[in-house]
């Protein structure tokens, strides 16, 4: 039980979510190449310059987004939120 307690938050982490998180990554690396739509012009010209910083090599347009996509999840969480406050 020691052993269970002095290794409590990283084991269960590394026991849950250990193969999610290593797929993830995967995912978020092949994510983070890609290029995205510009929200500005429309052209798929949109690329990561930096942790969440997105530039669009047609425009120039850059943004603030996720840090490995254009929209992060949290953002989307909370545009759900906000579209159902409104609805309730
Ligand atoms: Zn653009």
């Amino acid at each position: 039980m020691a052993r269970t307690k002095k290794v409590k938050m990283a084991g269960r982490y590394g026991a849950r979510y250990g193969i999610r998180v290593r797929k993830s990554i995967v995912e978020i690396e092949s994510q983070q190449r890609q290029k995205y739509v510009c929200k500005r012009c429309g052209k798929k010209a949109v690329k990561r310059i930096g942790t969440a910083i997105w530039e669009c090599k047609s425009c120039g347009y850059k943004f603030a987004g996720g840090a490995y996509i254009p929209v992060s999840p949290a953002m989307k969480i909370v545009e759900q939120a906000v579209s159902r406050g409104r609805e309730a």
